[in-house]
């Protein structure tokens, strides 16, 4: 990665469901920068399957 400076409204660490739902909000105030670990789709968003987890039967346990 180049080395350099740059100027940005918001730095936002990490492009999981967090912090994407928070850049698209900032970027209504200004210039946001996404800064991230790995590949863009390196995180839990990117295996989640959009079902929900609950503990709801009697042999379930948190
Ligand atoms: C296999 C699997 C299946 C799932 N299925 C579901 C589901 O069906 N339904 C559900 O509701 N939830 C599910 N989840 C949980 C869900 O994916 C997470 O709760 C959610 O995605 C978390 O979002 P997040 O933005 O907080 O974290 P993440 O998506 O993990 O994002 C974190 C981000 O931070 C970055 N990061 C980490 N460390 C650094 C660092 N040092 N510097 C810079 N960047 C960094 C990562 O690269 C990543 O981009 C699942 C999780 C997994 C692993």
């Amino acid at each position: 990665m180049a080395r350099g400076r740059t100027h940005t409204d918001f730095l936002v660490v990490g492009s999981g469901l967090a912090g994407l739902t928070y850049a698209l909000q900032a970027a209504e105030s200004g210039s946001v920068t996404i800064l991230t670990k790995a590949g863009v789709t390196d995180s839990n968003t990117g295996w989640a399957q959009g079902g929900i987890a609950a503990a709801i039967g009697e042999a379930d346990s948190w």
